[in-house]
């Protein structure tokens, strides 16, 4: 029933989207030529934008980024109205659990357990993370975590303006704004010195990278010697051995899915693996959480069944309604054994 009532909303605002260059006649009528052709190229790039849509047709590199900031700008509000500061999945051991705000700060830190960064004890200072990156940091909701949880600093980078806004607002609330500040920035051309930061961390942020191996690249130059380096991302499945690539129906569904969350070509962990041990990573470790994670899609989607949810939905726009569709399609991923919540973990060796 949601899927159809998000798909209402679609087709309704894919219908209203034109409406710029569907001025009043009575407004065109003394416009110079030159407008009525301005106007005439908005409705070729909006059919443009409709047909690439329908086809869903990969985008650009640059219209990837620009997409992302401005889909992160429009849904973060509503997201954090319904779900809070943290924008990924929940950890749901037993599967049953229903605390979903929990379960989402549970899953970060059991991430940080898998991946060996010790537990604060009160006596262990020294072996505790000083300085954190968080790439790809939503509103924040990792980073002052992690800055509360070890005492450390922490740094996000986002392309949304409105989200770095947002993080540096709620660290202020929270009385954590010594420790955490939050800019836009490419993680793929990030604003920081070599060897900053001795916790690297990417929740869920890797699938929107067009370029695997800069970003790999990008998270191992700002790495201390010896730092940990935490990817946590939505991969496709490894390829079986001889397979060249995916079947042509997984493909599309995985495009349809990029064009709702503003995502380029997929990869596995395998594939992570491969770049990590080409910069030289120490101690890879990887694990597929999919079954932890699955309860995850079925309660968003519930949540969206209330009426403050609709509400916020239909006003929100057409990106975000198609964001709320593409929430079966990542279900049916999942199901079928394509999508994989990986983590991958790895050590920056000491010179
Ligand atoms: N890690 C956060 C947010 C996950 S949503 C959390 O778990 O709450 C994905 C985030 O990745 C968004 O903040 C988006 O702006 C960011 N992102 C995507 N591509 C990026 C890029 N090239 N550079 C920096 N941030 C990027």
């Amino acid at each position: 029933m949601v899927a159809f009532a998000s798909l209402k909303c679609i087709i309704i605002s894919s219908l209203l989207l034109p409406s710029e260059a569907f001025a009043p006649q009575s407004n065109l009528v003394n416009k110079k030529v030159s407008e009525s052709s301005t106007s005439l190229a908005g409705v070729g790039k909006v059919v443009n934008r409709v047909k690439d849509s329908l086809l869903s047709k990969e985008r650009s590199r640059e219209d990837l980024k620009i997409g992302i900031a401005g889909f992160y700008d429009r849904s973060s509000q509503i997201w954090e109205e319904v779900w809070g500061e943290h924008m990924h999945h929940g950890y749901y051991v037993p599967e049953d659990r229903t605390d979903h705000v929990q379960a989402q700060i549970d899953l970060i830190d059991e991430v940080l357990k898998w991946a060996g960064v010790p537990e604060p004890t009160g006596d262990n200072k020294d072996e505790l993370p000083k300085k954190c990156v968080d790439v790809g940091c939503g509103i924040g909701g990792s980073s002052r975590h992690i800055a509360k949880k070890y005492g450390c600093t922490a740094n996000g980078i986002t392309l949304s303006p409105y989200q770095a806004g947002r993080g540096n607002e709620l660290a202020k609330e929270q009385g954590v704004d010594d420790l955490c500040s939050f800019q836009v920035a490419d993680a793929l051309e990030q604003p920081f010195e070599d060897n900053t930061f001795d916790l690297i961390w990417s929740l869920e942020s890797g699938e929107h990278m067009p370029d695997k191996e800069k970003f790999v690249n990008e998270l191992f130059r700002v790495a201390t010697p010896g730092g940990r380096i935490i990817i946590v991302t939505w991969c496709h499945r490894d390829l079986e051995e001889g397979e060249e690539g995916l079947t042509k129906k997984e493909e599309k569904l995985l495009a349809k899915i990029n064009r709702a969350y503003y995502l380029p070509r997929w990869c596995s962990v395998d594939d992570y693996v491969r770049i990590l041990k080409e910069n030289g990573a120490v101690d890879i470790k990887r694990e597929d959480w999919s079954y932890i994670i699955a309860p995850f899609w079925k309660a968003v989607i519930k949540s969206s069944l209330n009426l403050k949810s609709l509400v916020g939905l239909l006003k929100s726009g057409f990106s975000t309604q198609r964001g709320a569709y593409a929430m079966f399609l990542m279900l049916r991923g999942f199901n079928k054994g394509l999508i994989k919540f990986g983590l991958i973990t790895c050590t920056k060796p000491k010179e």
